[in-house]
């Protein structure tokens, strides 16, 4: 089967994994213990790791907070920080309709709690637009939380202006840049972004393991832990760490570092020339596909497709041959129609026949080549019924 659904989870490159390994079974000590050296060799590797994550952001070590992926480092940054101002106004936070659910649900929760909530809408490709940020900033906003790249369509936000909107109304902005770190230049020492929400699993490194990036010096945000415990953290976030797993998330950023290649890297344009070969190949050989997200300023390894005439959950169930992703959310028993390609406007039928190619840095033109044979095939099979 051709694994083409890297947005949802990657491969773990053997170079991660041959870095975690020896703190499964050797270096098996607690990061925490002071007293011998397991602990300080425990202590090392996530100070390493540490150094290598910040590097690949260009900050300081000190930014980076280890959560246990981007859920709780969205949920962490604001619900943390409306805690943290709650005391002394009636908060307001900024997000918008094409987030992650992890962003989403949260801000739902909040309101619930009597948080005040801007949902801004997006453009026909799931853009936000620096202007509405600006016009819906409030004295008591504080936070705006907008994703650099979507998880769905691709689409990469202009995070240079929103932050420059933010910083020049001194209110705090977070940013879940989880597909997009890696595959798009991201720069901290330029972008003025507050909180930034990173997950190692997405870019070949392990499951259960990610960051919220806290920027400190004049303008640390106020920021509240979800939960207390040993301090760990800079008390931000308690809990034993899990060694093995923050050693292969900073492996997975050497392996991004390694292959800089002027603005782009090597592989993030391979993947797009490839990306581009299957888009074209569905083009020119069906009538009636739409290219789901911002032509342009979109992911390197991202391709969201939709196919008009046909009944997309039997269209996704008739692909044997490659693991993609489909225009619904599928974890629930009535599939409700993707709310990004519905906040972009696309209609009911066509968000539900809609596929998602999630490429990566194994993928080859071989399997671009079946993948493309596949879908053709199938959606000439079921216009033709
Ligand atoms: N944000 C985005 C944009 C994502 O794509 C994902 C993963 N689907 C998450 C947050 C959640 O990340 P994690 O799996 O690390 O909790």
């Amino acid at each position: 089967m051709i694994y083409l659904d890297n947005q949802a989870t990657t491969r773990v490159a053997p170079e991660v994994l041959a870095a975690m390994l020896p703190y499964f079974t050797e270096e098996y000590g607690n990061a925490a213990s002071v007293n011998h050296a397991f602990g300080w060799r425990a202590f090392e590797a996530v100070e390493t790791s540490r150094g290598q994550i910040a590097q690949t952001l260009n900050c300081p070590a000190e930014w980076i907070v280890f959560t246990s992926g981007a859920t709780e480092a969205n949920n962490l940054a604001i619900k943390g920080v409306v805690a943290a101002a709650k005391r002394q106004i009636q908060s307001h936070v900024i997000t918008n309709a094409a987030e992650h659910p992890s962003v989403l649900d949260v801000a739902k929760r909040l309101k619930r709690s009597g948080v005040r909530i801007t949902i801004l809408s997006v453009d026909r490709f799931g853009q936000v637009d620096s202007q509405q940020v600006a016009d819906a900033i409030e004295p008591e906003t504080v936070l705006v939380s907008v994703m650099l790249a979507n998880n769905e369509v691709g689409t990469i936000n202009p995070l240079a202006e929103i932050s420059r909107v933010c910083r020049e109304r001194s209110v705090p902005l977070h940013c879940d840049a989880v597909q997009a770190f890696g595959k798009i230049p991201l720069n901290l020492a330029e972008l003025p972004i507050d909180l930034l929400s990173l997950s190692a699993h997405k870019l070949y490194g392990p499951k259960g393991i990610g960051a919220l990036v806290v920027r400190r010096g004049e303008r640390r945000i106020p920021l509240e832990p979800l939960f207390d415990g040993g301090g760990h953290e800079h008390h931000l976030r308690s809990g034993t760490l899990p060694v093995p797993l923050i050693v292969g998330f900073g492996a997975a950023c050497e392996l991004v570092a390694s292959d800089r290649d002027g603005l782009r890297t090597a592989t993030a344009n391979r993947m797009a020339a490839l990306r581009d070969r299957l888009w074209q190949r569905l083009q020119t050989e069906l009538e009636g596909v739409t290219l789901n997200g911002h032509p342009t300023e979109r992911l390197p390894n991202n391709l969201n497709v939709s196919f008009d005439s046909v009944n997309g959950e039997a269209l996704m169930s008739s692909l044997k041959g490659i693991a993609v992703s489909s225009g619904s959310a599928c974890s629930t028993a009535d599939p409700e129609p993707s709310h990004v390609l519905r906040a972009m406007g696309v209609s009911e039928a066509l968000s539900r026949a809609s596929l998602r190619f999630g490429l990566s840095r194994e993928t080859t033109e071989a399997e671009i080549g079946a993948a493309a044979d596949e879908v053709v095939a199938a959606v000439r099979k079921f216009r033709a019924n």
